[in-house]
């Protein structure tokens, strides 16, 4: 197995060091290589994916991926901003299926925005088309309108498209997704306004022909939105193109209590991926040793799933973050009153321990000590 390992830039460095360190806890036989992506790539090679990274990123089995951007970068011209990197890396690997489990911990129902009882023993995935609709379509651009409202002013446009393909394969892997799941898959369109997403409409009814053992309903995004903060439970598979998969997945994010303990895989066709936590390098609370690593820890035991058939390692891991949190081990952005408040180390030294077996009691202890 050979796993690329790209920190990035803010947080990224901070919480992938604790992931790293949980993989080699396991005793599992593993190469790995690090290398710059993001800004930390720009400053050192003038790119935010140079051709090294992208190569090792080819080559290995995995991608262990931080986080990657930071605003210093907001007026470098767009194809050299860090957060090309991440498209780049999409594009290059072939990585068209975004999964974003919303699990909802017991001990954290308290973390979130929503009353404990909406949000107890939530389990929603939302699978997310990653290389097509508005964020890649072609043309876009700016120009003089020669008609609208406003001939003759400045304008931008971009455009929004989706092949019967392109729909085809994630529809595919939903409805494959909800059998070993609550059989249940929420297509989340735009069939009333777009053209595009009727398309997106009529072509996931047409799949859902082969899955009659899966319900499938239909339901707008503005409906979706909405639903997801009245009664998330009634969710358990969502597929949605790019751009209302970007925004949703973080709207569930927040039902979990924090972006921090959120993972997500991102995979071609074979079950390569690259794997990443939900959220961005925070540069807010980048150096200050008080981010959540937890995502990301999680985010290796989906690699290790996915894309490295160990299941097991993966369970050991998932089952050691309920422990640290059973152990009351709470980040800045997890922390209620009762709770121990610990650091990013901390908290990865506790999932190392709780990993090779020790009980709930000595976990607390050695962050303590
Ligand atoms: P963000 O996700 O970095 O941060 C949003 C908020 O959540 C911040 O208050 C941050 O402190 C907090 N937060 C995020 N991760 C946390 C963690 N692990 N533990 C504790 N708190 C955490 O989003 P942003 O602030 O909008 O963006 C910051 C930078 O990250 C930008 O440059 C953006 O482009 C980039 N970004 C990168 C990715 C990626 O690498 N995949 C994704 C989103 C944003």
């Amino acid at each position: 197995m050979k796993i690329a390992i790209l920190p990035g830039d803010g947080i990224g460095t901070e919480i992938v060091a604790e992931a790293v360190k949980v993989l080699k806890a396991l005793d599992l036989q593993f190469e790995s290589e690090q290398a710059l992506v993001g800004g930390a790539a720009y400053e050192a090679h003038g790119h935010p994916l140079p051709e090294s990274t992208l190569n090792l990123a080819k080559a290995a089995d995995a991608v262990l991926f931080g986080a990657v951007g930071d605003w210093k970068y907001d007026k470098l011209e767009r194809a050299l901003r860090p957060e090309q990197a991440i498209l780049g890396l999409r594009k290059h690997l072939g990585l068209f299926a975004n999964f974003r489990p919303a699990i909802c911990y017991e001990q954290l129902t308290h973390a979130s925005s929503l009353k404990p009882e909406l949000v107890a023993g939530l389990d929603i995935l939302i699978i997310r088309e990653l290389t097509g609709d508005i964020y890649f379509g072609q043309p876009r651009g700016r120009r003089v309108a020669v008609d609208g409202h406003f001939p003759g002013a400045e304008e931008a446009f971009d455009t929004m498209r989706y092949s019967k393909p392109e729909i085809e394969r994630i529809a595919h892997i939903a409805f494959q997704a909800a059998r070993k799941r609550g059989k249940k898959v929420t297509s989340v369109d735009k069939a009333n306004v777009l053209e595009t997403f009727q398309f997106w409409k009529d072509v996931v009814t047409e799949v859902h022909a082969q899955y009659s053992d899966v319900e499938l309903e239909h339901m707008y995004v503005d409906n979706a939105a909405m639903q997801l903060v009245k009664a998330p439970k009634k969710f358990d598979v969502v597929v949605t193109g790019n751009m209302f998969g970007d925004i949703l997945s973080d709207e569930a994010a927040m039902l979990t209590g924090s972006i921090g303990m959120l993972p997500s895989a991102s995979l071609d066709r074979n079950n390569k991926g690259l794997y990443e936590p939900s959220h961005g390098s925070a540069p807010d609370i980048a150096g200050k040793g008080i981010a959540n690593p937890l995502a990301t820890i999680l985010s290796a035991a989906m690699m290790l799933r996915f894309s490295l058939d160990q299941a097991e390692a993966a369970d050991r891991i998932e089952s050691a973050v309920r422990s640290v949190l059973s152990a009351g081990l709470r980040t800045a952005d997890i922390w209620s009153e009762g709770t121990q408040k610990v650091s990013t180390r901390d908290m990865g030294d506790a999932v190392v321990a709780a990993v090779r077996g020790a009980s709930v009691k000595t976990i607390t202890t050695i962050t303590k000590s």
